[in-house]
């Protein structure tokens, strides 16, 4: 009678099978989430968990300054064509 054991425990009885090798594994060497075993097969790179980091504060922030930048400008331009108004005026 055959026994599958664990590939990284040869004292311990395989329970799962991993999806992508197909080796046998114990509870401890076996990954529910991905199927797989994880020593080998569990690919990071896969998993949901990891949020991708947006440097959205950033662009916020620089939106900010343009806009501020923008109302100054043209509050800039107000001031020089009042004053030019009043100068002409005399
Ligand atoms: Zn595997
Ligand atoms: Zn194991």
């Amino acid at each position: 009678m055959e026994e599958f054991h664990c590939m990284n425990h040869p004292d311990r009885a395989a329970v799962h099978q991993c999806t992508r090798c197909g080796k046998p594994l114990c509870d401890e060497c076996y990954n529910p989430e991905m199927q797989t075993c994880r020593a080998y097969c569990n690919n990071p790179a896969t998993a949901s968990t990891v949020e991708p980091q947006q440097p959205q504060p950033k662009n916020t922030f620089w939106q900010i300054v343009v806009a501020l930048l923008a109302i100054v400008g043209a509050l800039a331009l107000l001031l020089a064509a009042i004053c030019g108004a009043m100068i002409y005026s005399y």
